[in-house]
C-alpha cells in the first residue's frame, strides 16, 4: 500500500522524478539527490512501511531480497571495490523520510 503524503510513495508512483538505477516488483533503487560519497543510491521497498521496526514476517521477506539484490546493483553503479549500506531508524538517527530506505554508499574509500 502506497501512502498519499509520502515523497518515496510519489518517486514510486512517477509524480516526482528521480535518476532509477534499478527496478523490480518489490522495489525501486534511485540516486540519492544530495549524495554523500561517490555514489550514492537509495532502495526503497515499493510497499509502504515508515521503520525498520515496523518489520514483520512477510517484510523481513521483502529486506532479504532488497539484500539479496544490491550487490550486483551496487557493482553495475560504480561499487566494485565495495560499499557501506545503510538504515537511519528514527530522529536521533537523522531520519528525514518515513518509508524504509536502504542507504548504498560507495564509489571511493569510505571513512567512518
Ligand atoms: P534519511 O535521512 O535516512 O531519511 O535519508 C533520506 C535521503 O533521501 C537523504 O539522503 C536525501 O538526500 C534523500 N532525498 C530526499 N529527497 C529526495 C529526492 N527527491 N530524490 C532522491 N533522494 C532524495
Ligand atoms: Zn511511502
Amino acid at each position: 500500500m502506497l501512502k498519499e503524503d509520502c515523497l518515496f510513495c510519489k518517486i514510486i508512483k512517477g509524480e516526482i522524478p528521480s535518476a532509477k538505477v534499478y527496478e523490480d516488483d518489490k522495489m525501486l533503487v534511485f540516486k540519492d539527490i544530495e549524495p554523500k560519497a561517490n555514489v550514492h543510491l537509495l532502495a526503497v521497498p515499493k510497499d509502504h512501511f515508515k521503520l525498520l521496526s515496523e518489520m514483520d514476517g512477510g517484510r523481513a521477506e521483502l529486506l532479504a531480497h532488497m539484500l539479496e539484490k544490491i550487490p550486483q546493483i551496487a557493482a553495475e553503479n560504480g561499487c566494485g571495490n565495495g560499499f557501506r549500506l545503510v538504515i537511519n531508524q528514527g530522529a536521533d538517527a537523522g531520519q528525514t523520510v518515513f518509508h524504509l530506505h536502504i542507504h548504498v554508499l560507495g564509489g571511493q574509500e569510505l571513512g567512518w
